[in-house]
């Protein structure tokens, strides 16, 4: 039997599917897709059972790994579901029918040669569950085991053995910085970015090789400075900075109106013309947010680890700060985990207050990060924006990294 070595995150074994149990299944809240093969195959066997719940994409939107979809109800999801919410293509045709995306997720490879590195999606409730359960920092386990049936994304070519050895020298830097306990995780954040950037800058001159060095040299002058908050700005972003965000960029799909009707409604906000031209305005009571960010400040003392390990496996999952994109390079990746950490707080503060429980929240997690990690445009939005309003440097994400903090902001509103 062939194996291969396999780096993954200490949970990943530990994950088993929710089930019927599962509160907002991978059935609903985004667009399921399949490839060609997968569409056609599935067609003849749902002839049987519901030949209407799959789809072709729009032709402008169809290739052979996209090209058909589930069809969704706007309440329950992929109408294969039955009423007790399992699937009735595996109860006919058992597990092995169902198309890579429902078979493997919440799971995801990346391979080059003979290493394989897995992880889990936190857009599943059981990964978020599992995340918050941990008691300590996620560490990486490497094993040699057989090779998983996971389709994983391929590094391959010439340079294939260079690109993985940064890769992993990346993500190691990364995860180092994020675990980094002493100081708070916003500061970890922005220390992150100072380094991304000059990472990024060496990838766009084509000097690569220095890449290696200067991450020693970085690593060892934080851990010789006293105070790390001399090496960031002394201001963060108002909240209502972050609320404008939030907006922006989540109110453009339906699929975010829970969580935003609950945010509008729980800082009761009000809107008004910007002073640009186009542009909005929002405000909302002070204490309303003050009351609920000292809960949620709170939440994270009764979960220290919770936000910390989101953010590690988000950061493997997606590659942000080991792997250009086609479209976007580390930095502008960083800027958009950035923007997820932030307003992922911003949500989480707003609804704590009438959150019956710890599952509530990470309900919310789940909607919107199925939103914002797994569809292209939040990000290409995020992104853009940043880069339109000359936001896009290390500054302005240390600031919106720490934005909403209770003590930043008083000293803020002080000095006004
Ligand atoms: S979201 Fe996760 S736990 Fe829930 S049904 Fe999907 S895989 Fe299972």
């Amino acid at each position: 039997m062939k194996t291969i070595d396999l780096i993954k995150p200490d949970i990943y074994d530990a994950f088993q599917c929710k089930g019927a149990a599962c509160r907002r299944t991978c059935c609903t809240g985004w667009r399921i897709t399949v490839s060609k093969s997968e569409y056609q195959d599935l067609k003849a066997k749902l002839k049987h059972i519901d030949a209407r719940s799959l789809q072709r994409l729009p032709e402008t939107e169809r290739t052979s790994k996209m090209y058909g979809e589930f069809v969704l109800e706007d309440e329950t999801g992929c109408s294969l579901q039955s009423k007790e919410g399992l699937c009735q293509l595996q109860l006919s045709y058992g597990a092995e029918a169902l198309p890579d995306v429902c078979a493997f997720f919440p799971r995801k490879g990346l391979r080059a040669g003979d290493e394989m590195e897995l992880s889990l999606t936190p857009a599943c409730e059981r990964v978020l569950e599992l995340l918050m359960e941990k008691e300590g920092s996620l560490e990486f386990v490497r094993q040699n085991e057989p090779l998983p049936p996971l389709p994983a994304a391929q590094i391959s070519g010439r340079t294939a053995k260079a690109d993985w050895k940064r890769h992993i020298q990346l993500e190691e830097f990364c995860i180092l910085l994020l675990q980094a306990e002493d100081i708070s995780l916003d500061q970890r954040m922005a220390l992150l970015g100072l380094g991304i950037h000059e990472i990024d800058a060496y990838y766009k001159n084509g000097e690569g090789h220095k890449i290696s060095s200067y991450i020693d040299q970085y690593l060892a002058a934080l851990s010789e400075t006293e105070d790390v908050s001399t090496l960031l700005p002394l201001k963060a972003f108002h909240p209502s900075f972050l609320l404008g965000n939030f907006f922006s960029f989540t109110a453009f799909s339906s699929r975010f109106a829970e969580v935003l009707d609950k945010v509008n409604k729980e800082l009761q906000i009000t809107v008004r013309a910007g002073s640009e031209p186009g542009t909005l305005a929002f405000s909302y009571p002070t204490e309303e947010y003050v009351r609920r960010r000292k809960q949620f400040d709170e939440f994270e003392t009764r979960h220290p680890f919770f936000l910390e390990n989101t953010m590690v496996m988000l950061f493997v999952l997606e590659h942000w700060a080991s792997r250009p994109s086609d479209l976007h390079s580390i930095w502008e990746q960083y800027m958009y985990a950035c923007w997820v950490y932030s307003n992922l707080k911003l949500a989480l503060t707003a609804c704590i207050e009438t959150a019956a429980s710890d599952e509530d929240l990470l309900d919310i997690c789940v909607i919107l990060l199925r939103g914002w990690i797994h569809s292209a445009e939040p990000k290409k939005q995020a992104i853009k924006h940043f880069h339109d309003t000359g936001c896009d440097t290390p500054a302005h994400m240390a600031m919106l990294v720490q934005a909403g903090g209770l003590h930043r902001w008083k000293n803020h509103l002080k000095k006004r």
